[in-house]
């Protein structure tokens, strides 16, 4: 193992691939050679000041592990770096303790490098039948399989998926294995073409008119326009679910939530073990979400291509098994 390794580093607004020292893992940390990396919203939106976050970006990853339990094996990692030791942690949920880093996103390097120090406890075996191609989306699946965690009877309801982005996507394929009634609303045609075929009711934004007839609308557009729409589709007393964060302030309209006395629902990381095993058992299909790949090296023009419109998921290949 060499001392340096190339990674992507972000300082103040612009992306450099640079050499770099390896991590050093910090107590109960293991170093993880990283295989395939994906590119997600919440990366463009660091870019663009969310969390101010300076330093490696990536937290979609496979990678194999270089020491511990799993040594030696492909592993995806939960991105979450909690103390295990507070109230918070200790009441059940870690993903909120409030001295946690988090794997590229806040204080704490990220998977965008050879190398990425992540705690062992973090850590999921890739089951041998799911592909790097596959696993790399195990963190964006276990966010979309949040929605059922938090929102266990989903069966039947009606629901409206705003977005036909990365996570639109990813959610869309969720819901419809949770056998509910799912419209997905977008922009572009060709990625609600990618829906159809599973048997996903879908809608252009332009020729849908809300009706106030959804149980649960899911925000997953990246932009604040979803809140707008997301009150004229609910139903009284429905539910809100907003997975999507957005840099800066935004101004909203309160009233509709009082008026039709609705709920609204943050939701961020999900399991990792029902995403591991979505995947395995191909409930979830994700590969047809890829549209390009690149080097570790072309990292910046792989940024550039995933802002384009028509653009769904971008991997970056980091190195060979
Ligand atoms: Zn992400
Ligand atoms: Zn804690």
């Amino acid at each position: 193992m060499s001392t340096s390794m190339r990674a992507v580093r972000l300082t103040d607004h612009r992306l450099v691939v640079s050499e770099e020292p390896l991590p050093i893992p910090l107590p109960g940390e293991v170093l993880v050679r990283v295989l395939v990396v994906g590119i997600c919203e919440t990366d463009l939106q660091l870019i663009q000041g969310y969390m101010g976050f300076r330093g490696i970006l990536g937290h979609e990853f496979v990678g194999v592990a270089c020491s511990g339990r799993w040594s030696g094996q492909r592993v995806v990692g939960e991105i979450n770096c909690s103390c295990h030791a507070c109230e918070t942690c200790r009441s059940g949920l870690p993903n909120h303790c409030p001295h946690r880093t988090v794997l590229g996103i806040l204080n704490h390097d990220g998977a965008f490098a050879e190398y990425i120090a992540v705690p062992e406890r973090n850590l999921h075996p890739v089951p041998e039948d799911v592909s790097n191609s596959q696993a790399v989306f195990t963190e964006p699946l276990a966010a979309a399989l949040q929605i059922p965690a938090q929102l266990p009877a989903l069966r039947g309801q009606r629901v409206i998926v705003l977005g036909d982005g990365r996570l639109g996507q990813l959610c869309a394929r969720v819901l419809q294995a949770e056998e509910t009634n799912l419209k997905v609303i977008g922009r572009h045609p060709h990625k609600l073409d990618l829906l159809r075929p599973l048997g996903i009711e879908t809608a252009l934004e332009s020729d849908a008119t809300p009706d106030h007839s959804a149980d649960v609308v899911v925000d997953c557009t990246g932009t604040s326009s979803g809140w707008n729409a997301a009150m004229e589709w609910l139903r009284p007393r429905g539910t809100l679910v907003l997975k999507t964060t957005v840099a800066g302030t935004q101004t909203l309209n309160w009233a509709p939530i009082v008026i039709n006395e609705l709920q609204v629902i943050g939701s961020r990381c999900g399991p990792f073990v029902p995403a591991l095993k979505a995947l395995q058992q191909k409930r979830v299909d994700v590969e047809p979400l890829i549209s390009a790949r690149y080097p570790l090296e072309a990292a910046t023009e792989a940024f550039e291509l995933v802002q384009q419109r028509r653009v769904l998921k971008v991997l970056l290949d980091v190195a060979a098994e």
